[in-house]
């Protein structure tokens, strides 16, 4: 079970037993809120930092924007918060969860309620397993469709737009794989149930555009960053499953999932079964950059 000693709730760093809401807030019927996750990293120079962490803030009030919520802070408040939340629970590193949502007073689906705005911060470890990160996972496609522009909002963090990501991960989860791979509406991979998707085929990496309906990553933007560094070159295209199949490399990029490797989709393994050559370079360059060892990317990080 998760546990903090602290969460910022409203403006206010609370007891992790006094951080309650309201049975009738409005979010918890309809899902109707915001958020992100954000991680900190101990830093090679000592000391800790937030990787994008701007970034991070700036998604959330986008994804408040798009859904017609005014939040009762600005950016600069909320960076703040997730700060004093990893110091107040003396957290080296960690994942950070900004929500914002809207609280009580009506129940119709429309209703603007008031907005409520939480921060909590606790120690995470490799999303997808310590083992999956050395070796590689074993994933399957979904039989469940990514969103659908036509109706969702994909460029958004919402909250009940994660009813696609459960039925997807639960669906993977119990039929013996890790991790779900989302087909958009066409039939073109998409994303992992909280990654976007790269593949490798003759050294080009390759993740579907921003015209696919993905979610923006910050890992996403990263890794297209570090492999422009590397002279890794770079497409963004949308590929088959099968395009997939026949990569010699698969990874995922995400704030929980950091690049996670792939070494089986649907039963095919994947190149030789194993995180391959350019995965493991961009890894590395990942993890330089998170943990401050990078001095391009000093821009990256906010250090506390
Ligand atoms: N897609 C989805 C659906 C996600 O939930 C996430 C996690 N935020 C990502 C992709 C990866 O985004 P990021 O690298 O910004 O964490």
């Amino acid at each position: 079970m998760i546990k903090a000693d602290r969460i910022w709730l409203d403006g206010k760093l609370v007891a992790f037993e006094d951080a309650k809401v309201h049975v009738l807030t409005h979010a918890l019927h309809y899902g109707i809120g915001v958020f992100e996750g954000i991680r900190a990293y101990e830093q090679a120079g000592g000391g800790s930092a937030v990787f994008r962490l701007r970034e991070h803030i700036q998604r959330l009030f986008d994804s408040a924007r798009i859904m017609l919520m005014d939040l009762p802070f600005a950016p600069g408040d909320v960076e703040r918060a997730c700060v004093d939340v990893l110091k107040a629970n003396g957290l080296k590193a960690g994942y950070i969860r900004p929500l914002a949502f809207f609280g009580t007073g009506s129940m119709g689906v429309g209703a603007p309620n008031p907005v409520q705005v939480l921060v909590a911060a606790w120690p995470w470890g490799a999303y997808l397993s310590e083992e999956g990160m050395a070796k590689g996972i074993r994933a399957k496609v979904s039989s469940i469709a990514r969103l659908h522009i036509g109706g969702q909002m994909v460029r958004a963090k919402v909250s009940g737009q994660y009813v696609n990501s459960f039925l997807a991960t639960r669906e993977a989860a119990l039929a013996g794989y890790d991790e779900a791979i989302l087909l958009d509406a066409d039939g073109y991979v998409a994303e992992g149930s909280g990654e976007n998707v790269f593949i490798v085929k003759n050294g080009v990496l390759q993740t579907p555009p921003l015209s696919s309906p993905v979610l923006d990553g910050i890992t996403r933007n990263a890794v297209l960053r570090l492999a422009a560094d590397l002279g890794i070159p770079v497409k963004e295209e949308k590929f088959t499953r099968d395009t997939a199949y026949l990569a010699d490399e698969l990874f995922l990029t995400g704030t929980a999932a950091e690049v996670t490797p792939v070494r089986e989709l649907d039963n095919r393994r994947i190149g030789k079964g194993e995180p391959g050559p350019v995965t493991k370079r961009i890894s590395e360059a990942f993890f330089k950059a998170v943990g401050g060892e990078d001095p391009k990317h000093r821009e990256w990080l906010t250090p506390y």
